[in-house]
């Protein structure tokens, strides 16, 4: 009979399940691929999900400009590219599950500059209650033991609007709030503003044996890394300088980190480290 039920709680042993909401395709890796990395080599269901994927035919203006300055022509499908490289990413770190929410970014929405990103969000841009919608969902089906969300640095508009999106969907206790980078790798005193944060500290997790795969699932971005980092030499010298100085800001006994914040009782789970219970 004891051996019965042993078996059966074998069999019924369910994997933790880690969720990581990203607003764009690269955020999440950028900011916590080597947290992600680290969690699906121990055994965890991961799942990389990105809120602004959408595909535009025919962009114009800023939203052509966007694809331009990437050195893309016009006849390029940019999202789709950005998809596939969301995809080569998620393999490389060995993501159980790649989600692709399908809402068009700030300049398919009204933003028609780079400033407008990162100014007030615009009147009548109500987004972030269909992307909590969607969120709530995932939720819901994937049931994930930690859910990680941008804390919004940088202050960009669809940061700002997954944010806000996910204070009003997701289970507040499961989050874990990352960095984003590369915002949080320019400014690295920034801190969230109007995240409800007071009652969590910052959690410094070892990425030390997960950098060069994560280095690599950043490169995989490879649209975005001349622009977001200069180049892929730069890519690699800005990660490892930045998660070096993570470490030493918190007086981690590791040395190079990826920074949350996230309760003790998030920091408990985490420290299970095994994904079955
Ligand atoms: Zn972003």
């Amino acid at each position: 009979m004891i051996a019965v039920t042993a078996a059966r709680r074998i069999f019924y042993r369910k994997m933790k399940t880690a969720l990581f909401i990203a607003p764009h395709l690269d955020d999440a890796v950028f900011s916590c691929g080597g947290t992600l990395a680290r969690l699906a080599s121990d055994d965890w269901q991961t799942i990389l999900c990105t809120v602004f994927t959408k595909s535009v035919p025919r962009p114009q203006g800023f939203a052509l400009a966007c694809q331009l300055d990437k050195g893309l022509s016009a006849e390029v499908d940019y999202m789709k590219l950005r998809r596939a490289e969301d995809c080569r990413a998620a393999k490389i770190l060995e993501a159980g599950e790649v989600l692709h929410l399908n809402f068009p970014e700030a300049p398919h929405r009204g933003y028609e500059s780079a400033a407008e990103l990162f100014a007030e969000i615009k009147t009548g841009d109500e987004i972030w209650r269909r992307v909590a919608e969607h969120l709530a969902l995932v939720e819901d089906v994937r049931q994930p033991d930690l859910i990680f969300v941008p804390q919004g640095l940088g202050n960009h508009v669809d940061h700002r609007q997954t944010v806000r999106a996910a204070r009003h969907s997701l289970t507040i206790e499961k989050i874990c709030w990352y960095r984003d980078a590369p915002y949080a790798i320019r400014q690295p005193d920034a801190l969230p503003t109007d995240l409800p944060i007071d009652d969590l500290s910052e959690m410094p997790i070892d990425i030390s044996p997960y950098l060069e795969c994560k280095i690599a699932a950043c490169a995989a971005y490879a649209s975005q890394i001349n622009f977001q980092f200069g180049g892929a030499d730069k890519l690699r010298d800005a990660l490892q300088r930045f998660h070096l100085a993570e470490a030493l800001r918190l007086n981690a006994n590791f040395s190079l980190a990826e920074v949350f914040f996230a309760s003790s009782a998030n920091r408990f789970i985490f420290d299970k480290r095994k994904g079955a219970n």
